[in-house]
């Protein structure tokens, strides 16, 4: 049986199509002639592809347990070579006469091999860092080390914060301090005063102009960050008498995150060009305008204005910013400023991925019972018994689904008034699912499916149990509904006959994934292939770079994935090897997060171990056992073992 969503011609180009794997992969990911998924980490060398089987494989010969996050370092970089030399090749083109001075922005992924991988792939452009807060601002302090890349300061900031700044600047970093507030400029003042230090200050701009999507609060009137105009105008003034008006160096703005649409990237450009041009009609010689993130990425692969895509590329994003803000400075006969964007999204999201081990299928319809009749059975079975049997003639089958969901309920209320025992209660159920299973094969292929029927599909579909969390590592598609790809690792040449959803191994019934792009639409189930015993079947979860790596929660206390770090290599077979692996959170990392004791807990547990052996209820050599189970168990995984 092909489900209703498999295209009947199989071959690598549908299962491409119904993954979407080319529209979301940005050309990064396809499928081999094995049938497995793989990656070409430098799209420029297209014979380098690494195979996920081998990734597979590698992981398990090094004993490292599933789930696994796995970083692909050449993307990494990659994104990082794309998004400069776009900017680079459209000044070129446009003539523009400012540099492009990029920063990566920390808080889309902090992870320590990210941060350093970005900025040493980005040193040939003097790409920089963005922090938001402290402990960022720390991290940037010691990590941004290319010379003349710029450090842009964002966040609400307190005296510390601010002094830290001027530290940075000390030893050497081009820090621009953004206001988000006026009172920060004061702040500013009085302790560059204090110093004897110029900064470089930004300001950040309320704009009218809101992004569509999820992220649109962060423009318009009541957004919680930047200055209205008239606090712009009043801040350059304010800096004026304080005779710090060369200090202001910056112009920033931020519209939101994932714009799905051109026309509010087009809209902000034009807003933000206009006031960058009249602070400097005003004489404050501006030389930065920053354009914050908000490069959306396809998720869904629709290159639609869905919450999870956009109706643009790179190259049109970018080329929309260097024009636009080149006409505007053009008319106004203001020089062309060096242009800032904080792309964090676009720079991190391909790079990672989640593998997780399918555990199990569960099924509504999976436990069928004896359904032999019984003496004198209830008239409920009975019935039910009858529609069933007549099913295969029956004309009105909408009648059918109608009785048969009837007789269930009723069944259901004569049990709980005891009318009807267990055995019949079951023998019912496992009719009805049998009648439904019928209903659904009569219907396919029908050009009209009534409501109900339609809504059967997802019912009968199966739930595919991942050894995973939602919560630690797909906190978007919970919270705010974002759609991930999720593809099969291998078997991708044979046809997926299993319509699923996934639920993980949480004990949340919010933990669960039941909603895909296949191909075009939005489907609550995604075709899978039967699981096979004894074979492991791996799927991968993608786009997961971008803020899931960083943002999930211990949520059932299931801590941080273990991750391996692949980079490509062109004289190894299989053209990768893993750099480094990093331990994910043993039970005993996240239960002192809670602020218990794992090692005094050890101790309490032997003592009550041995208790029992000192009372002859447990002999010695069993008790050790219990014990180092116990401890092992303490340094072990959270997730569940499959070995
Ligand atoms: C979050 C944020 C970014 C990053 O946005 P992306 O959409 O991930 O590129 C950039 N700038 C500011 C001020 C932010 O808050």
């Amino acid at each position: 049986m092909t489900s209703p969503l498999t295209p009947s011609v199989w071959d690598n180009a549908a299962a491409d199509a119904l993954y979407g794997i080319s529209k979301w992969g940005a050309g990064y990911f396809a499928i081999s002639d094995k049938g497995n998924l793989c990656v070409t980490p430098d799209v420029s060398k297209p014979h380098m592809q690494i195979d996920f089987a081998s990734v597979i494989e590698d992981i398990q010969s090094q004993h490292i347990q599933f789930p696994v996050v796995v970083r692909f370092h050449d993307v990494l970089r990659a994104q990082v070579v794309q998004l400069n030399q776009a900017f680079n090749h459209c000044i070129q083109e446009a003539d523009y006469n400012g540099a492009y001075r990029g920063v990566y922005p920390v808080k889309v992924n902090q992870m320590r091999e990210v941060v350093e991988e970005i900025v040493d792939a980005g040193k040939d452009y003097h790409y920089g860092l963005e922090a938001g807060s402290k402990a960022e601002l720390l991290t940037v302090l010691a990590y941004n080390t290319t010379a003349d890349a710029l450090t842009i300061l964002n966040g609400y900031k307190d005296d510390e914060f601010v002094q830290l700044a001027f530290l940075a600047q000390k030893i050497g970093r081009k820090v621009l301090i953004v206001v988000e507030k006026f009172s920060e400029l004061k702040s500013i003042v009085r302790i560059a005063k204090e110093l004897g230090e110029q900064p470089m200050i930004g300001l950040r701009a309320k704009m009218s102009v809101k992004g569509r999507g999820k992220w649109e609060g962060s423009g318009g009137d009541r957004a919680k960050f930047g200055l209205t105009i008239a606090e712009i105008i009043n801040a350059g003034k304010y800096l004026a008498q304080e005779n710090m008006g060369d200090c202001l160096k910056l112009l920033h703005f931020h519209i939101g995150s994932q714009l799905t649409d051109i026309r509010a990237v087009k809209d902000a450009i034009n807003e933000g060009a206009l006031i960058y041009a009249e602070l400097r009609h005003l004489g404050f010689n501006l030389e930065y305008v920053d354009i914050g993130g908000g490069l959306g990425i396809d998720y869904d692969g629709t290159k639609s204005t869905n919450d999870s895509s956009r109706n643009y590329s790179i190259d049109e994003y970018v080329a929309d910013v260097v024009y636009g803000m080149k006409e505007v400075c053009d008319l106004e006969k203001v020089p062309h400023p060096t242009l800032v964007s904080e792309s964090g999204r676009a720079i991190t999201a391909h790079h990672s991925c989640v593998i997780t081990e399918i555990m199990g299928e569960i099924r509504p319809d999976s436990a069928q019972v004896d359904l032999t009749v019984g003496a004198d059975e209830h008239v409920l079975l009975t019935n039910m018994r009858e529609l069933a049997s007549s099913l295969e003639s029956a004309t009105n089958l909408q009648e059918v689904f109608n009785d048969a969901s009837q007789y269930k309920e009723q069944a259901n209320s004569a049990f709980k008034l005891r009318v009807i025992g267990l055995t019949e209660l079951a023998q019912v159920e496992t009719l009805y699912w049998q009648i439904m299973q019928q209903l659904q094969q009569r219907y396919t292929g029908a050009e009209f499916v009534p409501e109900e029927i339609q809504a059967l599909a997802f019912d009968l579909s199966s739930q595919y149990l991942c050894n995973f969390s939602i919560f630690q590592s797909a906190a978007d598609t919970w919270a705010i509904d974002q759609i991930l790809p999720v593809v099969p690792l291998t078997r991708l040449n044979e046809v997926p006959t299993v319509n699923c959803s996934l639920v993980d191994i949480t004990c949340d019934s919010d933990g669960k994934i039941d909603q895909f792009a296949v191909g075009r639409e939005i489907s609550n189930v995604l075709p899978m292939h039967p699981l096979r015993d004894n074979e492991k079947y791996h799927l991968g979860l993608f786009l997961t770079g971008a803020y899931q790596d960083v943002m999930g929660d211990m949520h059932n206390l299931f801590g941080r994935l273990n991750e391996v770090h692949i980079f490509s290599y062109d004289d190894d077979p299989q053209d990768f090897y893993i750099e480094e692996v990093v331990q994910g959170s043993s039970v005993e990392n996240v239960l002192s997060v809670m602020q218990y004791n794992p090692h005094s807990m050890a101790i309490d547990v032997k003592r009550l171990i041995d208790k029992r052996v000192a009372q002859g209820q447990m002999n010695p050599r069993e008790g050790v056992r219990w014990t180092d189970f116990y401890e092992d168990c303490l340094r072990g995984y959270t997730y569940l073992k499959t070995e």
